[in-house]
């Protein structure tokens, strides 16, 4: 299969490159290098360094002997993402290419609006691209648990049957986002699928939880090939952070009383999701949804397994929660349909754990600790940043 991956550059999207190439699909990737600008926005930097887009996709042909071609270009330009497709012509796009983080949407004006601007702007430009250059394209795109937040139902696989005054239809399951980052999310579920009922397209929205880990199979065959570890207040999720606040000996900072329970999954599980929903494409006019996650864990049991598999001691720190959220409540999620297609789940392991205590010991002399502690407040139309740089 041709696939182009939109994000390719980004932490998910380049593992998810390899991953594809490896088995044996003819890939490339696209990206803006706007992740790399947030950095410098937030002066913050990845903990394990990442190398340019040249020198990965050149250390990729000299390790496996395969191309990944780089596309360089903004999503949120029509004419762009159009070329880029005609020029490719994908059988699948991957689109992951978006302003992934809550708490920067949650900064002020200027930064919801990028996100919103960013996000659904980008996905729009792509469904109009794959209507004019091939409407058989499938399109795989990352959503995200977070659209539905934390409703006292059951969570279904995007849809819901909903019977209401003696009346039934299947209805898009209805959504209660957590963020401005979240509800972009939101808006493109409903453009994707306005875009599959109107113009007859393909997609598959892939409501992923939280993503933990940073090796794959292919990353770690060279140290070039390695990709992004955050573990800032801004973009670092949850356990990655943790992992790194349990070796440098610091508190593990939970939000509130830590109840807060999420979908969570294995970065090796992301990527085969992604092979396996590409090779396994919806119908011609099908908007189908896979809730990716494998597990759920509250965020106080995430830090209590943090705790327990570390050799030496670590507290748990409860810190004022900067978010509004619900701590207490509800969360039971249906996600039969990636196993369905064959995905055999890592579960969240002790070795999986100790991984990653071994890539934050090697470069914890990068971490700098002002850059883990919450500045962006949801209740304030705009946070501070950084105060101590
Ligand atoms: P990331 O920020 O590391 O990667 C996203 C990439 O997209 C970046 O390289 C960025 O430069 C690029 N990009 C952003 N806007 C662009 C634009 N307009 N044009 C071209 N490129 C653009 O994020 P990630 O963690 O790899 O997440 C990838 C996707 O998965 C996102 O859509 C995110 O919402 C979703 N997701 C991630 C997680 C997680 O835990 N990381 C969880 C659920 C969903």
């Amino acid at each position: 299969m041709r696939i182009l991956v939109l994000g390719g550059d980004g932490y998910l999207g380049w593992p998810t490159a390899l991953h594809l190439s490896d088995c044996g699909h003819d890939v490339a990737v696209a990206d803006n290098y706007a992740r790399r600008g947030y950095d410098h926005e937030m002066g913050v930097q990845s903990l394990v360094p990442i190398e340019p887009m040249q020198v990965r996709v050149d250390a990729w042909r000299e390790v496996s002997g395969k191309t990944i071609k780089s596309y360089y270009g903004d999503l949120v330009d029509g004419d762009f993402t159009t070329e880029m497709i005609r020029d490719f012509r994908p059988d699948t796009i991957v689109h992951f290419a978006e302003q992934r983080a809550a708490p920067y949407s949650m900064i002020d004006r200027k930064h919801a609006v990028y996100t919103q601007q960013n996000n659904v702007v980008g996905n729009l430009n792509v469904l109009f691209a794959i209507q004019e250059v091939d409407p058989e394209i499938h399109l795989v795109k990352l959503g995200t648990m977070g659209e539905y937040g934390t409703p006292n139902i059951d969570i279904e696989e995007g849809w819901l049957e909903v019977t209401h005054n003696g009346r039934s239809d299947r209805m898009l399951y209805p959504k209660k986002p957590g963020s401005f980052y979240h509800l972009s999310k939101v808006h493109d579920s409903h453009n994707i699928e306005f875009a599959c009922r109107i113009w007859g397209l393909r997609a598959t929205d892939l409501n992923q939880g939280v993503v933990y880990g940073q090796e794959t199979p292919q990353t770690v065959r060279d140290p070039r090939l390695a990709t992004r570890f955050d573990y800032d207040a801004i973009f670092g999720t949850v356990l990655n952070r943790f992992v790194i606040q349990a070796v440098l000996g610091h508190p593990l900072t939970v939000y509130g009383s830590g109840g807060q329970t999420r979908g969570a999954i294995d970065i090796r599980d992301t990527v085969e999701c992604i092979r396996l929903a590409s090779e396994n494409p919806a119908a011609q006019g099908e908007f189908r949804v896979f809730n990716q996650i494998t597990e759920s864990f509250s965020v106080g049991e995430i830090a209590k397994v943090v705790a327990n598999s570390f050799d030496g001691q670590v507290e748990v720190e409860h810190v004022d929660n900067p978010r509004v959220e619900q701590h207490e409540h509800y969360y039971n999620v249906k996600h039969t349909g990636l196993v369905e297609l064959g995905l055999e789940p890592h579960l969240l392991s002790n070795t999986l754990i100790e991984s990653l205590f071994g890539v934050a010991e090697a470069h914890k002399d990068r971490v700098d600790l002002g850059a883990m502690r919450p500045t962006v407040n949801w209740r304030t139309a705009s946070s501070p940043l950084r105060t101590d740089s």
